[in-house]
């Protein structure tokens, strides 16, 4: 992007990051944050929290898209929006301003918003640069199998660097299960690597969210759906064929871990389905009953 040379333009990934962007917020420096997913809204959070003037610009015409529907990201935008966080969304940033420091970010639409400084947290591309030169296969990450291995025997990656069925995860649990695996496999166990169902459960902006599997609720499925804007809450929870396979919360997330359980056991949710939206001990008890 031109500009992005400028002194004053950051990124967020390590404790360096974090103090320099420390420093920043001390000194009230008028701060834009490209990206509304995740980190950029923590590091939104955490420069509006110490003091600074944030503008929040986001590509997408909602918060945390890969996360959240519709509904949800709006709550979550009024939510974090009181927080003191200006946000811009479908809003694509196309240059960076300024001689030799930043001095504002213009947008493609022609709008321009001042800034001391710009942290980027656009997202992650994995860095294959090791595997591509040694002549193993890569798209986005390392191509992987099922037990983790890539396209050279006896090399595997694991993590946020490998791309397994055409999807690079940027968690830590999936590399988790992809660890366990590949260590089953290495100890001569049968292993297979099937994909993980990817959660977010956090606190966002002081914001507690939590999303898990088809939040979006694919063709087939039904969804039942709790809002209480007033209270900041949203929950909706996407069945199909009688067993819960989605589900994203903002606001009350107490039932979070309970639901990401049902999900990946796949626990036939039926007798339960009227209450299971007001709890896990509701819900049990009525499928007792
Ligand atoms: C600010 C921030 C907040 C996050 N918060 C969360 C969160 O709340 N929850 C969550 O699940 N995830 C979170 N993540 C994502 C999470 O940190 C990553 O998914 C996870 O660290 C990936 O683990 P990894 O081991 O694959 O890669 P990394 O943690 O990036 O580790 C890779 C390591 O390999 C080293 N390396 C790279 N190339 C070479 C080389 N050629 N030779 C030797 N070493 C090399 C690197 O220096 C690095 O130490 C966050 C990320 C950031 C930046």
């Amino acid at each position: 992007m031109p500009g992005a040379d400028l002194a004053g333009v950051h990124t967020f990934r390590d404790s360096r990051d974090v103090d320099l962007l420390l420093a920043l917020a001390a000194q009230k420096k008028q701060i834009v944050v490209v990206g509304g997913g995740l980190l950029g809204l923590e590091a939104a959070y955490g420069l509006a929290k110490a003091g600074a003037p944030v503008t929040l610009i986001h590509l997408m015409d909602r918060l945390m898209e890969r996360q959240l529907d519709a509904p949800a990201a709006q709550l979550l935008k009024s939510l974090v929006a009181r927080k003191g966080i200006k946000i811009l969304l479908d809003a694509n940033t196309a240059r960076i301003h300024g001689e030799s420091h930043v001095e504002g970010v213009e947008l493609a639409d022609g709008r321009r918003i001042e800034a001391e400084a710009v942290i980027f947290a656009a997202g992650i591309r994995p860095n294959v640069a090791l595997a591509k030169e040694a002549g193993i296969p890569v798209n986005r990450g390392i191509v992987v199998d099922d037990t983790l291995q890539t396209g050279a025997s006896d090399i595997f990656a694991i993590g946020e660097c490998a791309e397994h069925r055409g999807i690079c995860y940027g968690l830590v649990e999936p590399a988790y299960e992809q660890a366990r695996v590949l260590a089953q496999h290495l100890a001569g166990d049968a292993a297979c690597y099937a994909g993980s169902v990817v959660a977010t459960n956090l606190k966002v902006s002081g914001v507690n969210v939590f999303s898990a599997g088809d939040f979006l609720g694919s063709d087939g499925s039904e969804s039942i759906v709790l809002s209480d804007v007033r209270h900041g809450t949203y929950k909706k929870l996407v069945i199909s064929e009688g067993r819960l396979t989605g589900a994203a919360l903002v606001g009350d997330t107490n039932d979070a871990l309970w639901y990401l359980e049902l999900i990946r056991t796949r626990t036939p949710t039926i007798k339960m389905r009227t209450d299971m939206m007001f709890g896990r001990s509701l819900a049990l008890s009525s499928e007792a009953a």
